[in-house]
């Protein structure tokens, strides 16, 4: 194979026939899945405002993100997500509500990459604009469950509630000012060891006193019962109790929608984004040699639709394309995709390349897969190509079939030819 002189830049892939195969045949699974929850298809712009970006992350966000002027001095950005995007669509559109829109489109973060976490990758993602009903999250629970178990993904989604986190941070004395820092650290919970965490809250100014007692107050995984019953055991503000009669709520929900087995209370989830209010979930494979970050990721974020001009109650999620198939991958369940070509168009001597291209332009017509040989090669290794892109049957012209109006037709499996007209093709 010739050298690689020409890399695509640190964190980005390109995508080559079998692969993006496989990503077509996975998105067509999952339009079919939001098909039947009634989520119409929309795509807000790859380039967006930096204004846009940044107007509930802060500026905070430049550093990671691709952000750059243009010509005529704007700022602008990649888009890092699509929620942004449509929650400023929708701000500035008048849509019976609830409004259910859905995307699937590629993202661009400036991250470290490594194994599953690239600069730019695909996400599919779902909003559900305009409710405030607790079904609403646990709808978009619902059907992330439905995509990875369309995928026969082994899943559990990991479930929590921001103004719980939110209400047991001030109950241990966490100030207001350092709530977005203290939920920033407690997202990288899986990212980092430890003592880089540790750092991380000191360097947002929280102190190693104050960072262990969050971790050890959020350190709950478990079924919604028994999570809330420890809660409620060591917290009792009136802020945990509403927030846990919020979560008692959704249990419910979920179970009615037949995934509460699917899911578990776990108060270290929080979100990385500033833009969540309420109830956050993230899903992530049961098998423990498969990659170990989120599957897909989302929540309620009530906030976020008013700063771009219409107040509006929202929930949403995204899960990622890449990371999906590579569980796929390690699970030994890709699907196999094996692309068939109807016909390959032959011919025994270059003088009848015209009419290959012809009789190639009626089986087009007809919608049939093919091609005609492009690479001045003689019959017998135009027939060998012909194998290699797993042509199900050859064309062949040559004088006789010319003289006589027909075409020679070759079986490739049973290696059957016969004469016949072009029309009875
Ligand atoms: P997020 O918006 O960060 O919650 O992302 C939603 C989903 O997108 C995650 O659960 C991942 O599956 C996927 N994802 C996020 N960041 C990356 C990345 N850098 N590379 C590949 N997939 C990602």
């Amino acid at each position: 194979m010739p050298e690689k002189k020409f890399q695509p830049p640190k964190g980005m892939r390109d995508i080559y026939p079998e692969e993006m195969a496989l990503l077509q045949q996975a998105f067509s699974k999952i339009r079919e899945i939001m098909r039947v929850y009634n989520f119409k298809e929309v795509e807000p712009t790859k380039v967006e405002m930096f204004e846009t970006l940044a107007a509930k992350s802060g500026e905070e966000i430049e550093r990671e993100i691709y952000a750059f002027e243009d010509k005529a001095g704007r700022r602008l950005g990649l888009r890092f997500d699509l929620t942004v995007g449509m929650a400023r669509m929708v701000a500035s559109s008048a849509y019976a509500k609830p409004i259910r829109w859905f995307c699937i489109a590629d993202m661009f973060r400036y991250e470290a990459p490594q194994k599953g976490r690239y600069r730019a990758f695909w996400q599919w993602d779902a909003e559900i604009f305009g409710s405030k009903s607790i079904y609403a999250d646990a709808e978009c629970i619902a059907l992330g469950c439905d995509i990875l178990s369309a995928f026969g993904i082994d899943f559990e989604v990991r479930v929590s509630s921001r103004k719980l986190v939110e209400a047991i941070m001030r109950e241990i004395g966490v100030p207001t000012n350092k709530l977005l820092d203290a939920f920033r650290c407690v997202d990288k919970l899986q990212k980092l060891s430890k003592d880089r965490l540790l750092e991380e809250f000191e360097r947002r100014g929280i102190d190693k006193k104050m960072a262990a007692s969050i971790l050890d107050a959020l350190n709950y995984r478990g079924d919604f019962k028994s999570v809330m019953e420890e809660v409620r055991n060591k917290f009792n503000s009136k802020e945990v109790k509403n927030a846990l009669d919020e979560l008692v709520e959704l249990e419910k929900a979920l179970r009615s929608f037949g995934i509460d087995d699917k899911c578990v209370l776990d108060l270290s989830i929080v979100r990385g984004l500033d833009y969540y209010t309420g109830i956050v979930f993230e899903a992530y494979t049961t098998n423990k040699k498969a990659l170990g970050s989120a599957l897909f990721g989302g929540g309620r974020y009530d906030g976020l639709v008013g700063t771009y001009g219409q107040e509006m109650p929202a929930v949403g999620l995204a899960g990622g394309m890449e990371r999906l198939m590579e569980v796929l991958k390690a699970e030994n369940k890709l699907p196999e995709v094996k692309e068939e070509v109807d016909y390959f168009v032959a011919y025994i001597n270059e003088r009848f390349i015209d009419r290959a291209a012809e009789v190639l332009a009626r089986l087009r017509k007809k919608g049939f897969v093919c091609e005609m040989d492009i690479m001045n090669r003689n019959l017998s290794a135009q027939l060998r190509y012909a194998s290699k892109i797993n042509a199900k049957k050859v064309v062949i012209v040559g004088e006789k079939e010319i003289k006589e109006g027909k075409v020679t037709v070759r079986d490739m499996k049973s290696g059957e030819e016969k004469m016949i007209s072009v029309d009875a093709l």
